[in-house]
């Protein structure tokens, strides 16, 4: 039997951007496509490990939630150190929630251990679209100037989740391997 603890590569992930945007259910729905209506209330730091294959390489990937640290804005280095990959995830429903990515971004640039690490940019809650606060164009605009991916999801409906996780995935993989 496939012992699960084998693997060829292990990539950290880290999920940042304010309190509220959908970072603890985005992981939860990628890692057992769950999704939980209570919101946690926990301090310190989490973390959970998908593995998967990408063209035929067994790729741990060991996600990290902030726990709720992000209230506080002091995000130990500990978090950051040694991530390959993040997803930089706001809500479409709330502008303020887009207008700190660029503090997010910052924080990422001065702690992130690896040079070649990967961003994703996630406007969250697409689902919400009458509500939207963020147009696409504009998220966008901003991913292709600070070159970071972009995508928009839904954590409730279950949309674009996988695909956005497996697309940073497969990128970090095709930049590092
Ligand atoms: P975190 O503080 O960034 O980890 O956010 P949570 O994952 O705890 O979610 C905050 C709130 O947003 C909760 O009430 C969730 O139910 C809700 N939420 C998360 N993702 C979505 C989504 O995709 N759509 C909608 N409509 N609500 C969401």
């Amino acid at each position: 039997m496939e012992d699960e603890n084998s693997y060829d590569y292990v990539f950290k992930l880290v999920v940042v951007g304010d309190s509220g945007v959908g970072k603890t259910n985005l992981m939860s729905r990628f890692v057992h496509d769950t999704f939980d209506f209570a919101s946690k209330s926990t301090i310190g730091l989490d973390l959970t490990i998908k593995n998967m294959v990408v063209k035929n390489k067994r790729v741990r990937a060991q996600i990290w939630d902030t726990a709720g640290q992000e209230r506080y804005r002091s995000i130990t280095k500990r978090y950051y150190r040694g991530s390959v990959g993040a997803l930089l995830v706001y809500d479409i429903t709330k502008r303020e929630s887009f207008a700190t990515i660029s503090r997010w971004l910052n924080e990422l640039k001065i702690n992130e251990a690896h040079p070649d690490s990967i961003i994703m940019l996630i406007g969250n809650k697409s689902d919400l679209d009458s509500k939207r606060k963020v147009s696409q164009q504009e998220a966008m605009d901003y991913a292709e100037s600070n070159g970071l991916m972009f995508m928009e999801t839904s954590a409730l409906e279950s949309i674009n989740v996988e695909k956005a996780f497996e697309s940073l995935i497969v990128n970090i993989f095709d930049k590092i391997s």
